[in-house]
C-alpha cells in the first residue's frame, strides 16, 4: 500500500514548524524518522493531509551534557544514540535499548523524539525514560513548557502533547556514578516489539539496593513505572524471596492486550520474569 496524497512542509526552524503546525490545524502531523508515522498512514490508520518534516531543523538534532543534565535533541536518531560515547559512559542503558529497536535500516532514520512522542505502547525508550526520571520539552504555540516522561502518557496514542506543539528535546539528569542499569526485552524475534520489556535503575550500598525505578514497556496502554516493586528491593540484597515479591508487585500493574504476542496471562508472567532479570543484571553492573 501506498499513503495518500498529502502536501509536504520542510521548514528549517523550531518557530516555523510551530506556527506551520498552528496554521495547518487538525489535518497536520509533524513527521521525524517516518517510521511509526508512514506505515500508519500506508494502513490508512493515519491520513494527514499535511507533513511538517522536522528534519531540515539542526538545532533538533545532537547530543549534550549541561551539568548534571544529558539533553538530547528530538531528531537524534536512534543510531546517533547508539554511537554517542557520552551517552554509553553516562547512561549507558539508552545505548542499550536503542540497540534493541528494530533494525539498523530503521534505527537510521527512527529519531528519540519520535520514539517518544509516538505514543505507541511498544515504543521502547519511553518506560526507560520514565525510569530514569527524564523530561520533555515541548514548544508549541503557546511557548515552551516541561512535562515530566512520567506525566507525560496518558493512553494509546494519547500524550500530553497539546495541538501543534512538538517535542524539541529530552532533558535527563546524569545518573550517580556506579549506578546498575538493564533494559530487559523479551520478543518473538530480533526486530519485533516487546512481548513483554523492563528497564531497571539503581544504585547499591553495601550488597543491598540504595534506590531503584523500575519501568515496563508494552505491558498496558501506556508504559508504567513499578513503584511499589522498586519499594520492595530497595533495602534488600535482592534475595529470591524479595525479587518474586517484586515480580508480583510489578505483576499486579500488567494490563496487556491479547494479541498476536500472546494471550495477557502469559505476557504478565513474561513481564515479572523481565522485571527478575533485569533486576539482578543491573545490581551486577552497578558498583
Ligand atoms: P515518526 O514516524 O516520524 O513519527 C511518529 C509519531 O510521532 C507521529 O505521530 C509524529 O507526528 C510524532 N512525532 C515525531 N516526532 C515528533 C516530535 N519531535 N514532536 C512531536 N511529535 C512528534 N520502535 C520501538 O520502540 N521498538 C521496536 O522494537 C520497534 N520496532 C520497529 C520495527 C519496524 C519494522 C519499524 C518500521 C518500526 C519499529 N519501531 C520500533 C518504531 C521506530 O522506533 C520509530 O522510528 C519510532 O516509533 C518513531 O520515530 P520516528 O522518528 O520514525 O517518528
Amino acid at each position: 500500500m501506498i499513503p495518500g496524497q498529502f502536501g509536504y512542509h520542510r521548514p528549517d526552524a523550531v518557530e516555523a514548524a510551530v506556527r506551520l503546525l498552528a496554521d495547518l490545524g487538525e489535518d497536520a502531523r509533524a513527521i521525524a524518522g517516518g517510521h511509526s508515522l508512514i506505515p500508519m498512514m500506508k494502513l490508512r490508520l493515519a491520513e494527514p493531509e499535511h507533513l511538517v518534516d522536522l528534519g531540515g531543523i539542526a538545532q533538533l538534532r545532537g547530543i549534550r551534557r549541561d551539568g548534571n543534565v544529558i539533553v538530547i535533541g528530538a531528531m537524534t536518531t536512534q543510531h546517533d544514540v547508539i554511537a554517542s560515547d557520552l551517552l554509553a559512559d553516562t547512561v549507558p542503558i539508552l545505548r542499550e535499548t536503542a540497540l534493541m529497536i528494530a533494525d539498523p535500516q530503521v534505527r537510521y532514520c527512527g529519531t528519540i523524539g519520535g520514539n517518544v512522542a509516538n505514543g505507541d505502547p511498544g515504543n521502547d525508550m519511553p518506560a526507560v525514560m520514565m525510569t530514569l526520571g527524564a523530561s520533555y520539552t515541548l514548544t508549541g504555540p503557546d511557548g515552551v513548557r516541561t512535562v515530566a516522561a512520567r506525566d507525560f502518557y496518558q493512553g494509546a496514542y494519547f500524550t500530553a502533547l497539546e495541538p501543534g506543539e512538538i517535542v524539541t528535546a529530552i532533558s535527563i539528569p546524569v545518573p550517580p556514578d556506579g549506578h546498575g542499569s538493564a533494559y530487559e526485552k523479551l520478543k518473538r524475534k530480533v526486530g519485533d516489539y516487546a512481548t513483554a520489556a523492563a528497564a531497571v535503575v539503581l544504585t547499591m550500598q553495601g550488597g543491598t539496593v540504595a534506590t531503584c525505578a523500575i519501568g515496563l514497556t508494552n505491558l498496558a496502554e501506556t508504559p508504567l513505572l513499578a513503584e511499589e516493586a522498586a519499594a520492595i528491593v530497595i533495602g534488600s540484597r535482592l534475595d529470591k524471596a524479595t525479587l518474586a515479591k517484586a515480580a508480583d508487585a510489578a505483576r499486579a500493574i500488567m494490563e496487556p492486550a491479547s494479541d498476536a504476542r500472546g494471550p495477557a496471562e502469559y505476557r504478565i508472567h513474561v513481564g515479572g520474569i523481565m522485571v527478575v532479570r533485569a533486576l539482578e543484571r543491573a545490581a551486577a553492573a552497578a558498583k
